[in-house]
């Protein structure tokens, strides 16, 4: 008998796992943190979506209207893709994460990633870049967590995915909540550069990857980065979108 399924048997009943978003009892669910409940509630992406931020499109926006998410961008990548939409359960997820240093929703975010084809497809065999903290935020936290949610992509995807840190934040950029598109993106300008002791290789394909799709500017500004120093095939990928 193996002895982690016991330790996890035992943990359970001493504290039984409690739903990130209901805070009911996960019981016979497919995810660790999420009831049965709420897992149905996750909105996977499925195509057709935006190539840009991988946001779904329902028709309305295929008619050559473009996509109201990303507008304006002018992606320094190739193509975008997400998991799931950053909301109800999602957002939870994404949340635990974030702020209540919950490493405990990163089986889940494998979960979810291992569900979503099109992510998995992009990653697979890829060189996945987290799109960096800000030193003294990840000595805050703890962690950088994309660097975290690459892992796990990375793990679901195989195919030799790895995650390699090629970025650094270099400018300690306030909380991007409370500003407007332009602010963001003027905030962004250089606050990221290439790691000094990073190696970046033309023929082979990098997945820049972070937690959230947001306006997209913070992954554009990395993209910036990897795309003058040579990077070709670059493409972005997030756990959620929104
Ligand atoms: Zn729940
Ligand atoms: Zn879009």
């Amino acid at each position: 008998m193996k002895l982690a399924p016991i330790v996890r048997g035992l943990s359970d009943v001493l504290f039984p796992p409690v739903c990130v978003h209901c805070r009911g009892l996960v019981e016979e669910s497919a995810y660790r943190q999420l009831c049965t409940r709420c897992a149905r509630l996750l909105d996977f992406v499925r195509p057709p979506h935006c190539p840009t931020c991988g946001h779904p499109f329902y028709g309305d926006a295929e008619g050559g209207l473009g996509c109201p998410h990303c507008a304006g961008l002018a992606p320094a990548y190739r193509k975008g893709c997400t998991a799931v939409l950053c909301r109800g359960p999602a957002r939870a997820l994404v949340l635990e994460l974030k702020y209540h240093g919950g490493r405990h929703v990163l089986g889940d975010m494998e979960a979810i990633f291992r569900r979503s084809p099109s992510v998995l497809a992009r990653a697979r065999g890829a060189v996945l870049v987290p799109v960096p903290l800000h030193p003294r935020k990840e000595r805050e936290r703890g962690y950088n967590q994309s660097a975290l949610i690459a892992a796990v992509l990375a793990r679901a995807a195989g195919g030799g995915a790895r995650v390699v840190t090629l970025l650094r934040r270099v400018v300690d950029t306030p909380t991007q909540t409370s500003f407007d598109r332009r602010t963001r993106r003027d905030n962004l300008k250089n606050a990221f550069a290439l790691d000094s002791r990073a190696g970046l290789n033309p023929s082979l394909h990098y997945l820049l990857v972070d937690d959230v799709f947001t306006t997209g500017s913070t992954l554009n500004s990395c993209a910036r980065v990897l795309r003058q120093a040579g990077c070709l095939k670059l493409d972005v990928a997030t756990f959620g979108h929104g």
